[in-house]
């Protein structure tokens, strides 16, 4: 049985919709690198769609009622949404849930040094990448740094078009013939992955009280760090002829790392010890964009998995006058086995929704377990789209196609579906006439063939509370890629599948 093309289907009005909804969502994934800044940029446009914080709600005093709206972050990195319906919570929920971390490159704890007049910055990566995939392209840094004395910095270098970006090297060919000979994992190893970030030497000012002298002697001794380092370059004759302590060789060895750590007191304030208290991302830079001659794709960054988040988020602020409860739930950690405080392991979303359910005035133990239990849920992440370049690890018939619609995986996991949370047969059954009913095109698929390889997801986690969880999502080429592609009907079909499931399931 082959599925539809999603694309033959659509009209004008159609075609009109999907490219409002695809022209916000490449906005929103230029804007949101991080699971830090989609919680900030999800809270904003929640806010616009009348959505308060849990926190505001229970200060007023609010008692929530149907059709309320409220929403709580966790640590900034981790957020539920929750749309109260006219049936009582214990009835069970429409839960969307997908996760906002992707694969990349943290910086360590002890990152930067210096190596032959080049500074640079070390790296451990995050998630499954191939390594080989993140050298050579432009870079961009984002996260947070804490100060020594507790203040916070908000970190995006790169993105702005006058922003420098950052690099990895690679091994030019001419020289690369043992590298060209390696096993792929082995072709750039993760020690290796580190951020070029400087080459500019510093040179230190000489102290003096006198104005005309000390601009004398900053261009003889070639000194000053940032602004007047022009002036050092073009003396060079004069170069070295300082420093009568003997440490001419030490200070060379060190100077551009120290121009560095100059650059970063100077223009943000921290210092080189702030770095272990920082949470610091490179991702691929630049914006996420149209793909293909006929514009029918999107390339970006970390659609893994922000393409359901995106879409689920603006199925959830449409929907109105719902009959359940819903909600969304925008995970950490998943690329990492949903572990720590703010992956899906954690209780947050359990402990969110007995608050939501004490100022709707439901609250009981009981109440809740029933409401977890008797809830329904998609599990939406991305899946492997059917690449012809790669065909031998596909099998077609239970294969994603770009274009044929929203992807359900019953089941997926490896080695016989372990780690899997294998949807039952009458769930599958009751999505799909809600996906029927509602004119959602849909295709079903597993990730690759039988023992090629396999992923988990979110599903597994919430199916312990014993609700009925699927795996659910929109189909990608070169997933985990620094660049990831997907079309743009299955970005329309994948909101179209959610606005069906909070309003029918
Ligand atoms: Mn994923
Ligand atoms: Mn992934």
């Amino acid at each position: 049985m082959e599925r539809e093309n999603a694309w033959k289907k659509y009209g004008e009005d159609d075609i009109r919709q999907m490219e409002i909804l695809c022209e916000n969502y490449k906005s929103f994934m230029t804007r949101a690198k991080t699971e830090r800044e989609c919680v900030r940029l999800i809270m904003e446009i929640a806010r616009g769609s009348g959505y308060i914080t849990l926190d505001e709600a229970r200060a007023k005093g609010k008692k929530l009622a149907a059709g309320d709206c409220v929403m709580a972050d966790y640590m900034g990195k981790s957020l539920a949404l929750f749309q109260i319906g006219e049936e009582p919570f214990e009835k069970g929920m429409n839960i969307l849930g997908a996760h906002m971390d992707s694969p990349r490159l943290d910086l360590k704890q002890n990152p930067l040094y210096e190596d032959s007049g080049l500074a640079l910055l070390d790296t451990h990566y995050y998630g499954g990448i191939k390594k080989y995939q993140w050298v050579a392209m432009p870079l961009s840094m984002h996260g947070v740094v804490i100060r020594r004395d507790g203040s916070k910095l908000e970190v995006c270098i790169g993105e702005d078009p006058s922003d420098p970006v950052f690099v990895i090297t690679d091994l030019l060919i001419h020289l690369a013939s043992d590298q060209m000979d390696k096993k792929g994992r082995f072709v750039v190893e993760g020690e290796d992955l580190n951020l070029l970030v400087g080459n500019r030497p510093a040179v230190e000012e000489k102290e003096s009280t006198d104005i005309a002298e000390a601009a004398d002697d900053t261009a003889a001794d070639g000194a000053a760090v940032l602004s007047q380092a022009d002036g050092a370059a073009e003396n060079k004759d004069n170069k070295g002829k300082k420093d009568n302590k003997g440490n001419i060789d030490k200070k060379d060895k060190d100077a551009v790392r120290d121009n560095i750590l100059a650059i970063l007191k100077d223009m943000y304030d921290i210092e080189e010890e702030d770095f272990v208290s920082a949470e610091l991302e490179i991702v691929p830079a630049g914006p996420a964009r149209d793909c293909g001659i006929d514009r029918s794709m999107v390339m970006a960054y970390g659609q893994d998995d922000r393409i359901c988040v995106y879409t689920s988020l603006d199925a959830m602020m449409k929907a109105e006058k719902l009959k359940k409860t819903c909600a969304c739930i925008f995970v950490d950690k998943e690329e990492i086995g949903s572990v720590g405080a703010t992956g899906m392991h954690s209780r947050f979303f359990e402990n969110t929704l007995a608050e939501v359910m004490e100022l709707a005035g439901q609250y009981t133990e009981i109440g809740l377990r029933r409401a977890l239990a008797n809830s329904r849920m998609l599990s939406s992440d991305v899946s492997a789209g059917f690449d012809p370049n790669y065909p031998s690890v596909f099998e077609k018939k239970n294969t994603a196609f770009l274009g044929r619609g929203v992807v359900f995986n019953k089941y997926n996991g490896a080695r016989g579906k372990s780690g899997s949370n294998d949807a039952s047969a009458e769930y599958m059954g009751a999505v799909r006439r809600i996906m029927n009913d509602n004119n959602v095109t849909w295709q079903t698929a597993e990730i690759g063939k039988v023992d090629k390889g396999g992923g988990g997801t979110i599903a597994y986690i919430m199916g312990n509370y014993g609700m009925e969880v699927i795996d659910c999502g929109i189909a990608v080429l070169n997933m985990h890629a620094p660049f990831e592609i997907s079309s743009k009907a299955d970005i329309y079909e994948g909101r179209k599948c959610y606005s069906a499931f909070l309003k029918d399931a």
